[in-house]
């Protein structure tokens, strides 16, 4: 099966993709682990991408398909894979559509994992932490007994600065208008699965399960 995983930050996706990669046996590939892999084989690809990103440029299309490509051709991606963070661009995914036809294989689902921004405000913006002892609080999921005051230690809750609303609700407005082109893109070729992610992590995973489950 070859999937293609997609959600919002605090959408669960690195939750529900442990599950899947687990129960079905193929290979979770991220793209970040894709480029070390590369650059630590010192594939040719590899090692033009670390030439880009030592100097702090963004790596090239070219060259970050390149290697999806070489890694989509590896042995163990023969039973599928799970893609996460690629494909980031309606060009990037077009590029992937020939990377497929030219190893034989096809996309099966692109998986959406799908949580209203209201509630992945919340999830992100939620998180508290003890200056004194570091503990960590979530002010729905795992609340301090006592508001603002570390129930283990006594210590003070802050917020980290990346936590906060306007940065949470400017990560989100960010990744939204990238996402949107692309949910399109895959909805016009018929692939596209939205999975409602505003459930428990459990029967996220089972409606996913019920998915993959006809394919195999
Ligand atoms: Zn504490």
């Amino acid at each position: 099966m070859n999937i293609v995983l997609m959600g919002l930050p605090g959408a669960g996706k690195g939750t529900q993709a442990e599950k899947i990669v687990e129960k079905y046996g193929i290979p979770h590939i991220s793209t970040g682990d894709m480029f070390r892999a590369a650059i630590k084989e010192g594939t040719e690809l590899g090692l033009k991408a670390k030439s880009f990103m030592d100097n702090g440029d963004l790596v090239p299309d070219e060259v970050t398909i390149g290697i999806v490509g070489e890694r989509l051709s590896k042995e163990d991606c023969n039973k599928g894979f799970l893609l996460d963070g690629f494909p980031r661009t309606v060009a990037q995914a077009e590029a992937l559509e020939n990377i497929l036809a030219d190893l034989g294989k096809k996309m099966n689902y692109v998986i959406n994992i799908d949580v209203d921004k209201d509630i992945l405000m919340e999830r992100l913006t939620g998180r508290r932490i003890c200056r004194e002892c570091g503990a960590t609080y979530h002010l729905v999921f795992n609340p301090p007994k006592e508001e603002g005051v570390c129930t283990r230690c006594g210590g003070e809750l802050y917020q980290r600065a990346d936590d906060n609303e306007e940065t949470v609700q400017n990560r989100l407005d960010v990744n939204i208008k990238q996402t949107q082109p692309l949910l399109s893109y895959y909805e016009d070729k018929g692939y596209l699965k939205n999975i409602n992610g505003q459930q428990d992590i459990n029967l996220v995973f089972a409606d996913i399960d019920e998915l993959l489950g006809g394919l195999s």
